[in-house]
């Protein structure tokens, strides 16, 4: 089939929930991609961050290889090895010593509130309500879509869940003045993805965790688009030196299939007991296969080290942009970096897209970079070559 074709048929029968790019890809290898006629792309948008280890690693690829020849699925009804596997080493990796498996950003974030909700109404003395912030992307469910502080997802699906209040972004003083007798957990991502790769002032997690423990507060991270080597740590956190209640992560997890993880303290997950939350396909024995051999690859030392290096020379790059094509600042951490245009980016995204490089652009005037960890200086280079043309233009 052709671009043409494929795109005309999705046309035909997809709910048309999507602003898609007119392409349709049909092979991944590393940090390139080809569509359905045969054209190659630089990807600098890793499936949202999702490629992290680049397309079809081969050892993701070889662990679903394996596992997808055992055992498919059987039900949590049952134990199965790789679950186990995953959240041991997602607890060695990381502040949690209990993780909750699920399929998606949305469900780990939606298990996070209805865990904090939970302890909240018994450890938590009867409280109830979230703090989230404006700015936030959390997810499509209800309860995650609720929390996710930008109006136009909102739009038409009113009646929103009560008990969840939106408080200004990296203000710590409004937090702190946000917090009622009823609040029981804060939840924030530790950088702005869908917002516009919002950073935070430094202080800005530091402060939440002493205002948690003062208030006796649940602090809940979203990890989902800036974890997982995304920043040149294995968690955005680590650069803050302290630690969530409780941490969510997903996109990259699988090393490209879908999961989702709500990582915790024993202490907090003992609010949930057996059949208190679950999932028919969370912790699925293919999946989390393929999570074992992503997070083993991507909690590698000499990896978070190359996202460092390169996201230096990533930064150096858009900021040597100067104000070439309307830019108006440079923002992120390692390899989650953003552009703030002086008008609408969506041009910028197709003329890329059109030269052979794929870009996303977020909060409608912020080219949004999020290439695979993998990426090297000569294919950073190599993309920016077609990024300076897309911007003169
Ligand atoms: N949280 C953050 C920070 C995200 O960026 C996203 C997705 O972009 C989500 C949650 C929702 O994840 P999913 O689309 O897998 O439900």
């Amino acid at each position: 089939m052709t671009n043409a074709e494929v795109i005309a048929r999705s046309a035909a029968y997809e709910m048309s929930v999507y602003a898609r790019q007119p392409v349709a890809f049909v092979r991944g290898d590393g940090c390139e991609l080809w569509d359905a006629d045969g054209k190659r792309y630089l990807d600098f948008f890793a499936g949202l961050a999702v490629n992290n280890l680049g397309h079809c690693h081969p050892a993701v690829v070889a662990a679903i290889r394996e596992q997808s020849a055992l055992l498919l699925h059987a039900s949590n009804v049952y134990h199965t090895p790789p679950a186990g596997e995953l959240c041991a080493l997602l607890c060695r990796h990381s502040f949690a010593e209990r993780v909750f498996l699920s399929n998606s950003g949305a469900e780990a974030n939606e298990a996070a509130m209805k865990l904090a909700r939970r302890w909240g109404s018994n450890d938590g003395g009867g409280r109830f309500e979230i703090l989230a912030t404006i700015g936030s992307f959390h997810g499509r469910t209800f309860g995650t879509l609720t929390a996710t502080g930008q109006e136009k997802y909102h739009t038409g699906f009113q009646p929103l869940l009560p008990g969840i209040r939106l408080v200004p972004f990296g203000d710590l003083a409004a937090m702190a003045g946000a917090v009622r007798d009823e609040t029981v957990a804060i939840m924030v991502e530790p950088i702005q993805g869908e917002g516009g790769v919002v950073v935070p002032p430094r202080d800005y997690l530091p402060g939440l965790r002493a205002l948690a423990d003062r208030r006796k507060l649940l602090l809940i991270l979203d990890e989902i688009q800036c974890g997982l080597g995304r920043t040149g740590r294995l968690f955005a956190h680590e650069h803050a030196g302290m630690e969530p209640d409780i941490m969510t992560i997903a996109k990259a997890l699988g090393g490209g299939l879908p999961i989702g993880a709500t990582c915790t303290t024993a202490r907090i997950a003992a609010a949930f007991t057996p059949g208190a939350h679950g999932s028919t396909f969370g912790g699925n024995p293919v999946t989390c296969a393929a999570g074992v051999a992503a997070l083993r690859a991507l909690a590698d030392p000499t990896l978070l080290e190359h996202v460092r290096a390169v996201g230096d020379h990533f930064r150096t790059r858009l900021e040597g942009l100067g104000r070439c094509g309307g830019i108006r600042n440079v923002r992120g951490m390692g390899l989650m970096l953003g552009v703030e245009l002086d008008g609408p980016g969506a041009a910028v995204v197709s003329r890329c897209l059109a030269a052979g490089l794929l870009i996303n652009c977020t909060a409608d005037r912020i080219l949004r970079f999020l290439p695979p960890l993998v990426i090297t200086r000569a294919q950073v280079d190599e993309g920016f070559a077609i990024l300076e043309r897309a911007l003169a233009a």
